[in-house]
């Protein structure tokens, strides 16, 4: 298949989003080896931006080789032996992965679940974590399959209380919404590089702190997979640059220059940006008498905005209709929500002004194709309003 077999295609699904030019352009370096000092002063550079990016100073910040889900597996592995008491917070299918990852590491796993669309009780978690001795706290910050924003400080509180460590999940936030491990008391945080960081999908951010480094040390059985195994990857990320396995070497280079962008915008700017293009969304989507999925407007996320599915409507008409006629793609539901939500991801390169007028356009388009319009033109005009009250704060904020 040739290249220009590939139709272009804007994406605004739940991942991946849009990759810069420049990021590409990294990506098609020639290889250098992964112990070359030149790749191990990239290795330098990336640690680095991530620790600025998660607002950490933890040492072990560096990236997994594999996608979100391994920063997950990742996590889970090195933090959980058989036996322990895990309390994973499931609002979604990514905090149900958690308690299914933690199950097969053997752990006694304890959910607490919430409504899909709403905030896990954080009161509910806290009682959990507390009934027991819990070991290890599992939490999504960003669910992207409901496009909520689970509030950590209480979590995070109950489980030092008890000793407890944390796992946040925030594959969805890290590059949109802000992150702060320090501020915050993380213990263990991975992310994903295909989602705001607009970079392909391939490494896992991921950092650790000392008192998640110590927990590991002290295990009493080995960490059960030795690809992820923290101890052995600190050979490679740590001081003594020393031979694991073979880096990604061309994923390497695209992380680096994604951060870079990222870092050039600033994490402000970048926030407010992600913050705006919501906001503007929202107000098409509603001045079209369509609902989002999560009625508290303070727990949606900015980079993942869930629709809910008029009745009457075909939901996968409606995504097929866009990709097919205008090469956008949204994302549907999952689980519990398949055929009831569309899922709008305006994560990094992809939360553009140009984007969000094209998508309610597009969209008022694939609703008068079933016959079931919305008020003619409102999507776009209320978001031209509410970009209009919200001015633009960056000068990051690039058209497509
Ligand atoms: C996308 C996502 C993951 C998994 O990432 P992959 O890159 O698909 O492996 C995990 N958690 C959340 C919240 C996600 O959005």
């Amino acid at each position: 298949m040739t290249d220009s077999a590939i139709p272009p295609r804007v994406l605004l699904g739940p991942g991946p989003s849009t990759v810069e030019p420049r990021v590409l352009a990294a990506m098609s370096r020639p290889l250098i080896g992964h112990l070359d000092p030149e790749f191990l002063r990239i290795m330098d550079d990336t640690q680095a931006m991530l620790r600025q990016v998660l607002c950490t100073d933890n040492r072990m910040t560096f990236a997994i080789s594999g996608t979100g889900s391994a920063g997950m597996e990742a996590s889970i592995v090195n933090l959980v032996e058989p036996g322990d008491r895990v309390v994973v917070v499931v609002g979604g299918v990514f905090g149900q992965r958690l308690a299914e990852q933690a199950r097969r590491n053997g752990a006694e796993v304890i959910t607490v679940e919430g409504e899909w669309g709403c905030i896990v009780d954080p009161d509910a978690v806290a009682s959990a974590i507390a009934g027991g001795d819990t070991r290890v706290v599992a939490v999504v910050h960003a669910e992207t399959s409901t496009g909520v924003l689970q509030p950590l400080d209480q979590i995070i509180a109950a489980a030092h209380a008890q000793d407890a460590l944390v796992i946040v999940d925030a594959v969805t936030s890290v590059g949109g919404h802000p992150v702060q491990l320090d501020a915050w008391e993380v213990d263990v945080c991975y992310s994903g590089t295909q989602k705001c960081l607009s970079c392909p999908p391939g490494l896992a951010p991921i950092s650790f702190n000392e008192r998640a480094l110590e927990r590991i040390k002290e295990r009493s059985t080995p960490v059960r997979s030795w690809y992820l195994d923290v101890g052995l990857l600190e050979g490679y990320w740590g001081q003594d640059r020393a031979y694991h396995h073979t880096a990604p070497i061309s994923m390497a280079f695209a992380l680096q220059e994604a951060l870079r962008i990222v870092c050039e915008e600033g994490l402000e700017a970048r926030y407010l940006r992600h913050r705006r293009h919501h906001l503007a969304l929202v107000a098409g989507v509603e001045a079209m008498g369509l609902q989002m999925q999560v009625a508290d407007p303070g727990h949606r996320l900015w980079s993942l905005n869930a629709i809910r599915v008029p009745e009457g409507v075909d939901e996968a008409r409606v995504r097929r209709h866009l990709l097919m006629r205008y090469g956008i793609e949204i994302g549907g539901g999952l689980g519990p929500l398949a055929g009831q939500i569309w899922r709008i991801g305006l994560m990094g390169s992809s939360s553009t002004e140009n984007n969000v007028l094209l998508v309610l356009g597009a969209l008022e388009a694939a609703l008068v194709e079933q016959d079931r319009p919305a008020p003619p033109g409102a999507g776009v005009a209320a978001a031209i309003a509410a970009l209009n009250v919200t001015p633009e704060e960056t000068s990051g904020d690039k058209s497509p």
